[in-house]
Order: structure tokens, then sequence, then C-alpha cells
């Protein structure tokens, strides 16, 4: 298999995908695959469940809280998030660490009055800002934030807490990577094909207060409640998916949930990090320490020309998704939940090999 490092859709662990392969053709004794079910059928609806409980349980998500799958990506909860919850004399307050929390705010300047709270966007999203909660307007409808910064390799380290306004996060590309205070937020979204499965699904985690802002005007699919009522099976839901991310589920209880995980995560981010550090500035870190990302590690060498050699080499020896994303140039090593130690450490290896190879 290759080495992947791709930052989404990205590897998925060995063991999901010989576990869907058993079930390819004849799910649970059915004489159907799971994708041929009915899914207002009992088989079908166990799955469904199984993987909304493991959620529950694997993040310790209180019963105050909706559990949502739903499609369309994190990019639809950019507008379903001020649809919903940026009511009527509310401005929704952004920290832009990023990318993918600017689109968040252009998406809600379409909907209502927005206001950003903090921003590194001068230093090209090296480092998380620090959000003064001074700064928070009174008529704030919420603060979202980007929990890690998928395409600039910088994460928030610690969340904020005590704030007198609900706390939105995209969570997309960390979520189930280390343990979270669930009770700290009032909702979490996340695409699936980072950590927790293939694209296609979308994990919301609402709390079931802040479903009382959504408006009934709203069009019914773009309506929290929608889904809360139905246990999100309103319509077809996407039922390979979300088996894909109940196998996904429990093989991270299997290997001991959260916290196993993120000690894994803190030992293959460290052997990059070294690497890095230990290079005499030759591999040059794009995020300042204290705002490393554990998912996704971004670094430049010292000239294109190098970088290109790198990665051409780096493709020779099997490493797939080094490139980095075109705003800072260079390689990510997308380091999430299923991509083994080994991996990482064959990479660390390489780039020591390569900086020698070139002094
Ligand atoms: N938010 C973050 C942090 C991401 O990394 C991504 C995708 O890479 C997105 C949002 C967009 O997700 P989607 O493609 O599921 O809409």
């Amino acid at each position: 298999r290759a080495l992947n490092f791709n930052a989404g859709p990205a590897a998925l662990p060995e063991w999901v995908l010989e576990e869907a392969k058993k079930t390819w053709m004849d799910f649970n004794h059915t004489g159907m695959s799971v994708m041929e079910l009915s899914h207002r059928s009992k088989t079908y609806d166990d799955v469904h469940n199984e993987a909304i409980m493991r959620l529950r349980n694997l993040l310790s998500i209180p019963d105050n809280y909706e559990v949502l799958l739903l499609q369309g990506g994190a990019s639809l909860q950019f507008t379903m998030i001020p649809m919903n919850i940026l009511t009527k004399g509310k401005v929704g307050a952004y920290v832009l660490s990023g990318s993918w929390s600017q689109k968040a705010l252009k998406e809600a300047e379409k909907i209502g009055e927005t206001t950003v709270l903090a921003s590194s966007k001068d230093s090209n999203y090296t480092f998380i800002p620090e959000l003064d909660k001074n700064t928070i307007p009174e008529n704030a409808a919420y603060v979202h934030i980007t929990s890690n910064n998928t395409i600039y390799g910088t994460e928030w380290q610690d969340f904020p807490e005590g704030l007198s306004v609900p706390l939105v996060a995209d969570m997309s590309s960390d979520i189930l990577s280390r343990p979270i205070n669930i009770e700290q937020f009032d909702l979490i979204y996340a695409g699936a094909q980072k950590n927790l499965g293939p694209s296609g699904v979308t994990v919301v985690i609402i709390k079931k207060d802040l479903l009382e802002r959504s408006s009934d005007s709203l069009p019914t699919m773009l309506n929290y409640n929608t889904h809360a009522k139905s246990n999100s099976l309103f319509n077809t839901p996407p039922t390979l998916g979300i088996y894909l991310l109940s196998l996904v589920l429990k093989w991270a209880e299997n290997i001991g949930g959260v916290e196993s995980l993120a000690k894994v995560n803190s030992e293959k981010a460290k052997l990059l990090y070294d690497v890095i550090d230990e290079s005499d500035g030759f591999y040059k870190g794009h995020a300042e320490k204290d705002s490393r990302s554990k998912m996704n590690v971004t670094f430049t060498l010292p000239t294109d020309e190098l970088s290109k050699d790198f990665l051409n080499q780096a493709k020779e020896a099997g490493f797939v998704g080094l490139n980095g994303h075109r705003s800072v140039g260079g390689c990510r090593a997308s380091i999430y939940n299923a991509v083994p130690v080994e991996n990482v450490r064959q990479l660390a290896d390489f780039m020591k090999k390569f900086q020698e190879q070139v002094k």
C-alpha cells in the first residue's frame, strides 16, 4: 500500500478496509451489500444508530447535544450555521486562522452581519491568533473558530473557555485526534474525510438549546431541526459512508479511544518536527512552534528547486500527497489518525537522508 500523506480524503485504517471487504457482498446475512439495504430497514437502522452511539461514546457527548450525520461537507456548514443561528440583530463573530475560516466568514457575510475578532492573515497564518474575550460584541450570536488549519498546519492548543456566547468550531481536520471537552462548545462540525471515514458524511454535534434558533421558514433540508427530529434520516443518508464511519469509530474504540490516538498522534508529529528542528534550518516549518498542528505538518526547503527535487524523490520512494498547498508552498505531511507511526518514521528517515545527500 502507498505511504499515504494525503490531506483529505486521506488514509483509512487498513482494518476498516478489511472489515468492509468481508461484508461487501453480504452484510449481516442479508445477501446484500450495505449499499443495497433500504435506509428504512431495521438492518440499516442498526448501522446508523451504532455510528452515532460510537461517536457519542468516544467523544463523551452529553445527552443535551444532538449528533447529526449530514451531507454537503464542512463547506455547507459554512452556510447552514449562519442560516440557523445568526438571528436578526445579532452578529456572527469569526476568528481567522486560515483559508477555511475565511471561507466560513465569506458565507456568513451573505447571510447576516459579521465581525472578525482576531486574525493571523498578515503573517500568512503562521500562528493561531489570540482571542481577547473583551472584543466579543454584546450582540454576538456565536464565535466561530477553526480548530485545525489543514492548509497552514496550525492548531488551537487550548480552546476558549467561559465565553458568554456559543462557541462554534470547524473540527474537520482534527476531530477525534485528541480528547476535547464537548461542553466547551455549542456546535462542532467536521467533514468525515480526514479522521472519520470517507468523504460524503458530515458530522454536526449541536447543543439542543441552540436548535431553538432555527426559523421554520428555512429551507427544510437546511434546517438543523429537520435532521435532529428525524435522527438524520429525513431523506436518504449516505449509507455506505455512515457504515464506514462506524467501522472507523469501532477501530478507534479497539485501539483504546481518543486518549490512545492522541498519544500516538503526538509521537508521530514529534518525529517530523524533530527532523525539522534538527535540520539547521534546511527544513523550515511554516507554523510557529506554539501553534503547530499534530495533523498537518507543513514545511519548506531552502529553494523551490530543492522542494521540487524532494517531492520527486519522495514520489519515487512511494510517498503520496506531500505537496504543500499553493498558499504555503513546499511540503505538507498530513498524519491523521489512520496514518501508521511506521509510515511517519519512514518519512522522517527520508527527510534526513535527503538533507544528507544535498550537503
Ligand atoms: N474546513 C477544514 C478545516 C478543511 O480542512 C476542509 C477541507 O479540507 C473544509 C473545511 C472543507 O470541507 P469539505 O470539502 O468537506 O466541504
